[in-house]
């Protein structure tokens, strides 16, 4: 299983199927445990996971490791990746195309590693993979079941950064999140 897992990621480091594979230094497929309950999904690689070619490494993935240890949860526990796996230049939103482009890669890592849940942050990872219909503002703190998959959606851990008052509901829906999982183990 972890086999396939780390061939996707070498066709990922190559990929050329969008144009980011222009621009970027280092894909982001993602990092982890391959054996876990929970994966996290932000959306795209920015400036120092571009240089590392590893997720959430800056400001918001410190954020996001505190937010994880407030629940007693080693971040090398989860496997962590974003809906795309390479930055866009300046930092710009994912293009649809982009998007769509990348789906199949997080589909698969999806499928390989099968977690018993999906959190999703922030309204671009939301929106990619739920579709339009979830607002962040009603739904964060909130688990979403599909058919065959259990979500959790919140904010982006970057948001918290720049609206400080998100510190503290990001802390309050890990909690839930932490319950949650915990029903499911
Ligand atoms: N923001 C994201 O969405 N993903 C990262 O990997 C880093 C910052």
């Amino acid at each position: 299983m972890s086999e396939e897992l780390l061939t996707l990621h070498e066709k990922i480091v190559e990929c050329q199927l969008c144009r980011l594979s222009e621009s970027r230094r280092n894909a982001v497929p993602g990092e982890g445990a391959f054996d876990t309950s929970l994966m996290l999904v932000g959306e795209a690689p920015g400036r120092n996971e571009d240089l590392l070619g590893r997720p959430f490494v800056g400001a918001a993935g410190a954020f996001l490791s505190d937010l994880l240890s407030s629940i007693g949860v080693e971040r090398t526990k989860v496997f962590i990746t974003n809906i795309v796996k390479c930055r866009p230049p300046m930092n710009r939103a994912p293009r649809v195309d982009e998007v769509k482009a990348c789906q199949p890669y997080l589909q698969r890592q999806i499928s390989l590693i099968d977690p018993k849940i999906i959190c999703l942050m922030g309204n671009n990872a939301i929106s990619a993979v739920l579709g339009k219909g979830y607002p962040i503002s009603e739904m964060h703190g909130k688990r979403v079941q599909t058919v065959d998959r259990c979500f959790f959606v919140t904010y982006h851990p970057a948001a918290a950064l720049y609206m400080s008052e998100l510190k503290e509901t990001m802390t309050k829906d890990f909690k839930v999140l932490s319950d949650i999982l915990k029903s499911v183990s």
